[in-house]
């Protein structure tokens, strides 16, 4: 299919789907849509200021056991499984283990209960000694209070997957529309969609991806936003991919190794509505990281982004389809996680609709 001239003619052409939001959950629903040889357009501003964009790329079920029921642990674990085996996403995938660590003895308490917790979730939790520690985390300091690992979990370049599927639709003629939706209007089983510029995009079937989006907060259930800072930093030498989940001094901290030499460390968590990379999170995530594992003072800074964590009132993930309408949120700590998820009902709609 030749690609369509960027969003010039998305007026006049009726698309089977119009996806509002085109973070990784818009960018999924397109795959699926196209999965079924439907005619798309996304439309987003395209600015990249979407939570994808500052997500760290953990695909760790075992880190969200305190976060969420046994059912969406359940929906977590199944979405990883398809994450390592399935070709949508294994070209993605990076294998890697985490490890759960505490700074201080208190702090290893702390985690020691929560390792307790894993293990009634199911998790094989293996303790490691410091050698074994250092092999799997080159770098960490020897004065750890202690460590355990799970058996292997996975990361993603977010990025990286982004851009693969921003391009990949846009060669199967996605129409990507560079604007904001003000609003979507319903008539003869079409939906409208009204942008700040003037256009209008009009289709069959309508899927509202949009994040912490004002679209989104006047409907049932509401969306909160929680901010949320990772930075990035680039090591020489390219140590093995590892997850390690650290209390330092009673705040948890994340180091994420990629294999090839890039570092997320993240992240923070506090309930504003504010999108900027505050100082305070920078300084606590840097200390923290560079406490943990010393060699990464090293390491190049490249920079530090922040992100709208989209928040249900009950944390969980919603699919919630009515009258040819899809509204996908709530993916609170997880939309890459929950991307094979997110791709399953948005096929399990199409198929209905
Ligand atoms: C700091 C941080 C770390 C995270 N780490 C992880 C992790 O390790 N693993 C994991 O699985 N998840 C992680 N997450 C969660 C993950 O980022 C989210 O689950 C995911 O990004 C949600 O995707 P989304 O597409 O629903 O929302 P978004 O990425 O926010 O996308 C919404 C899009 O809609 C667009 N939009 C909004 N309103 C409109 C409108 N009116 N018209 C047109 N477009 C509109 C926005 O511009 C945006 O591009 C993290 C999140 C944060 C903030």
């Amino acid at each position: 299919m030749a690609r369509l001239p960027y969003a010039r003619d998305v007026s006049e052409r009726p698309f089977d789907v119009v996806i509002v939001g085109g973070g990784v959950a818009g960018l999924v629903a397109a795959t699926a849509c196209r999965l079924r040889n439907m005619s798309v357009a996304v439309i987003d501003p395209g600015d990249d200021s979407g939570a994808s964009w500052a997500a760290a790329g953990m695909l760790s079920p075992s880190g969200e056991v305190s976060f969420t029921e046994p059912d969406v642990g359940n929906m977590m674990k199944d979405s990883f499984l398809r994450w390592s085996s399935d070709e949508t996403w294994s070209r993605w995938f990076i294998a890697a283990p985490t490890i759960y660590a505490g700074w201080t003895s208190g702090d290893w308490a702390e985690q020691q209960r929560f390792v307790e917790t894993l293990r009634d979730a199911g998790y094989e939790c293996r303790n490691l000694d410091h050698d074994q520690t250092s092999r799997m985390a080159p770098g960490i300091s020897h004065r750890l209070g202690g460590a355990v690992a799970v058996a292997e979990e996975g990361v993603v370049d977010t990025h990286r997957m982004l851009t693969d599927l921003r391009s990949d639709l846009s060669r199967e003629g996605v129409a990507f529309v560079p604007a904001r939706v003000i609003s979507v209007s319903h008539d003869d089983e079409r939906h409208t969609a009204h942008c700040h510029d003037g256009s209008t995009v009009n289709a069959r079937l309508l899927i509202e991806t949009v994040g912490v989006s004002d679209l989104s907060s006047r409907q049932s259930p509401a969306i909160r936003p929680q901010r949320g800072v990772t930075l990035h930093l680039v090591e020489k030498e390219h140590h093995p991919a590892v997850m390690l989940r650290c209390l330092v001094e009673s705040r948890p901290t994340y180091l994420l190794r990629r294999g090839d030499g890039n570092v997320v460390i993240g992240a923070t968590a506090d309930e504003s509505g504010e999108q900027f990379v505050d100082a305070y999170s920078v300084d606590h995530l840097l200390h923290d990281a560079l406490t943990l594992v010393p060699s990464l003072r090293e390491a190049e800074f490249v920079g530090a982004r922040s992100g709208l964590r989209p928040v249900s009132p009950d944390l969980r993930p919603f699919a919630l389809g009515n009258e040819g309408t899809l509204r996908i949120n709530g993916l609170f700590r997880h939309g890459y996680l929950l991307s094979p998820w997110i791709l399953e009902q948005t096929l399990l709609f199409l198929d209905a609709s």
